[in-house]
């Protein structure tokens, strides 16, 4: 019998200057507000290579507002990756627009340009209120795709098909903050780029999020609604909605300790899902996930696909280990929330979401434990 110690899936690793920073925080009374938040957003600029970030209180919150601020409008259309946690499609909903799902390419299960290109080819027009939908005269409003585990969608293509179309890009990079997209980090090439900060992803801040962008326009306005749109700094002046999004400097302060580690974060997955693919290398009925040749994935979870109904027993086997594994997202056109948005695509999607298994992928996760996953898998596999 096996131990039966509980292996998470990803959980955060706190080993750095989180404790000293909060407890700044605490001492100096500045937990609300203070100097952690524009330290934050100066550290992913300079990791990103990009002008301006805005911290926000979540990566919802970032994609919310970085619909706003590019212009998404109630009634649009917005194409967003179906193979995807669920935020974005949520976020477009919250602006009374609506998502079009495009189907993910097999070859890297994130969401496959060539898809987005045909169907705009065939449904969009460029008129002079903006690009309108053919067949419904809706506009639309932009393109989200997103970073699915950690491995960045081929943003040269999906800017290209932006720039073609007129329609902005933001970007989904909850699960890959520290990934490369053809030797640079991702976040520079979108109109608007939107981060996580949620305890499981890559680097955490408890909670929170950012949205990175090479315009101080954007920035300025995305900070000016995450603050309750305010105009005057003493009075109650407000001329717009504005949203409480903004992020507290407790949180930036775990963030920024958390910022100082990304590289080694990311190169610890890297070394997990290198461990993973070489166990699972020659065993039939197991593949492990790709990754493009212009690809440098952040791994946020390995993930593997089972033939068969074998994934639903994998799943099964290693909770009764005690290990956390999970399925990936039901594909967004399934799901209830979103029943009434159109779908594009042929299922590729759902036949990667219907075999697969997140395997444990914690920053910290030992070789020990990992062996346990490992055999737990080739068990079930070749049973
Ligand atoms: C985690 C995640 C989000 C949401 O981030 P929160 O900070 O939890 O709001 C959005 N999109 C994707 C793809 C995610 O993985």
């Amino acid at each position: 019998m096996h131990p039966s110690r509980p292996i998470p899936l990803a959980e955060p690793v706190l080993h750095g200057n989180e404790a000293e920073y909060v407890a700044q925080c605490l001492e100096s009374g500045w937990i609300t507000s203070g100097e952690f938040v524009p330290r934050l957003e100066n550290s992913l600029c300079e990791l990103l290579g990009t002008r301006q970030a805005v911290a926000t209180s979540s990566g919802t919150a970032a994609l919310h507002v970085a619909l706003i601020v590019c212009g998404v409008k109630p009634g649009d259309l917005v194409i967003v990756s179906d193979l995807s946690f669920i935020a974005p499609a949520n976020a477009v909903r919250y602006m009374g627009a609506d998502p079009v799902f495009c189907d993910a390419d097999p070859e890297t299960w994130q969401i496959d340009p060539n898809v987005i290109l045909r169907f705009l080819d065939d449904r969009a027009e460029i008129r002079p209120e903006g690009t309108v939908d053919r067949l419904t005269g809706r506009r639309f409003g932009a393109i989200v795709p997103v970073d699915a585990l950690g491995h960045p969608v081929d943003m040269d293509a999906i800017t290209e098909i932006g720039r073609r179309f007129g329609l902005p890009i933001v970007s989904d990079a909850s699960e890959s903050l520290g990934a490369r997209y053809k030797g640079q980090p991702i976040g520079s090439k979108p109109t608007m780029t939107c981060l996580s900060f949620n305890g499981n992803k890559v680097v955490t801040a408890g909670g929170g999020g950012a949205l990175v962008t090479a315009s101080e326009a954007l920035a300025t306005e995305a900070r000016y609604l995450c603050n309750q749109a305010k105009d005057d700094p003493v009075a109650y002046v407000h001329k717009k909605v504005g949203y409480n999004y903004r992020l507290s400097n407790i949180h930036a302060a775990i963030g920024c300790a958390q910022l100082e580690r990304l590289a080694q974060h990311v190169a610890a997955k890297r070394a997990i899902a290198e461990r993973y693919r070489d166990a699972f290398l020659n065993l039939d009925g197991v593949t492990f996930m790709p990754e493009a040749e212009w690809a440098g994935a952040t791994y946020w979870l390995s993930t593997i696909l089972l033939e068969g109904d074998r994934s639903t027993e994998l799943l099964r086997a290693l909770h009764k280990a005690q290990v956390e594994a999970r399925p990936l997202w039901e594909p967004l056109h399934r799901s209830e929330a979103h029943f009434a948005a159109e779908y594009v695509g042929v299922g590729h999607s759902q036949s990667i979401a219907r075999r697969s298994v997140s395997l444990p992928s914690s920053v910290d996760l030992s070789a020990e434990d990992q062996e346990r996953v490992i055999e737990i898998t080739r068990r079930v596999a070749t049973s």
